[in-house]
């Protein structure tokens, strides 16, 4: 049974690519490589293609016949989203719509999303859930959540049926290093920090140390990307047992600050983190924190891998092995 994965190429992609091949699935790439590597696909198939490319997405369906389809294929970064809102709504919402469209006209109907915490904004320290408003501070998250408005136009049009995933924080990589986290430029905390651990930078810039937290620095919440698309082939089987629709947040629960996290590595690695207090980044909340019952108990999520020592270890082991190759 082929799933085509939108990104697979990418970060949480590839390793969705992973459980999904161990789950017995066969992963079928979509991806344009603008930020993914093509030595990040090992688990079945690439297709070099983007999602603006109707004929190109149309054949896709037409050759794999795939019986769901899991989108990551994303622009990401919150920073670049408040300099480059047009970029975002352009490649995230227009290339959703295209895709959604294809999948309509291959007649399959299911379809797992990638979705974020930044759909939130910033509501003063308070734990979000699939209840909670969305009210995006930055244009990553604006083009989310109307990627989620979509999702619901098109079950009431087409009966569609899409499982929504709120991703928290995401960090640490495959235990067994076949495929991890690489960026370029790196933009993500913890990554950045290892580097500056290991000498490959001169230093971490901490953005912000005057917000309203008990150390002034944001709260996050960190989940481990093998925690994180075990819950999308939990999801996969849900959309296939007929359960319909649904939003599940996908967090550890827990919020842990900027600073807690420099600690967490300096323990995990026994070194300094070389620091810059540095200016607030436009566009950060000062606290995402998940309230992820449902997903536990819905689908009987175990996110047993997400704490912080576990993730730093694991994007340590990574950061640590060759880099793919462009
Ligand atoms: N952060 C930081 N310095 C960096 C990168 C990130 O202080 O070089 C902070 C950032 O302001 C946020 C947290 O670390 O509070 C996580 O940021 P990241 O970019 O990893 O993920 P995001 O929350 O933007 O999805």
């Amino acid at each position: 049974m082929h799933v085509l994965v939108t990104g697979g190429a990418g970060y949480i992609g590839s390793h969705a690519c992973k459980a999904l091949a161990q789950a017995g699935f066969v992963p079928v790439v979509y991806d344009n490589l603008s930020t993914g590597w093509a030595d990040a696909v090992r688990f079945g198939p690439l297709v070099e293609g983007d999602l603006m490319d109707r004929a190109a997405l149309d054949a896709a369906f037409a050759h794999y016949q795939p019986v769901a389809v899991m989108h990551f294929a994303a622009l990401s970064l919150v920073g670049e989203s408040m300099t480059n809102p047009a970029k975002y709504w352009r490649t995230n919402v227009n290339g959703s719509l295209n895709l959604i469209e294809a999948t309509l006209t291959a007649g399959v109907k299911h379809f797992v999303f990638s979705s974020t915490c930044a759909t939130y904004g910033d509501q003063d320290g308070v734990t979000l859930d699939e209840d909670t408003p969305q009210m995006p501070i930055n244009a990553y998250g604006g083009s989310k959540r109307a990627i989620e408005m979509m999702l619901r136009d098109f079950e009431r049009s087409d009966g569609l049926q899409a499982v929504i995933f709120r991703y928290f924080n995401v960090a640490g990589a495959d235990p067994d290093g076949d495929v991890g986290e690489q960026h370029i430029p790196e933009t993500h905390l913890i990554p950045l920090m290892l580097d500056a651990i290991d000498g490959k930078r001169a230093a971490l810039t901490v953005f912000g140390s005057d917000y309203p937290t008990p150390d002034g620095t944001c709260i996050r919440d960190y989940v481990h990307v093998c925690d994180l698309v075990d819950a999308h082939v939990l999801g996969l089987r849900w959309l296939q047992a007929g359960k319909g629709s649904r939003i599940f947040c996908l967090g550890s629960g827990q919020g842990f600050s900027v600073r807690e996290v420099i600690e967490a590595s300096r323990t995990v690695t026994n070194r300094d983190v070389p620091i810059i207090e540095g200016a607030r980044r436009a566009g950060d909340a000062t606290s995402l924190v998940c309230g992820s019952t449902r997903a536990v108990k819905e689908l009987g999520w175990k996110p047993a891998r997400s704490t912080l020592q576990q993730m730093i270890a694991d994007a340590l082991r990574w950061s640590r092995k060759a880099p793919y190759a462009k």
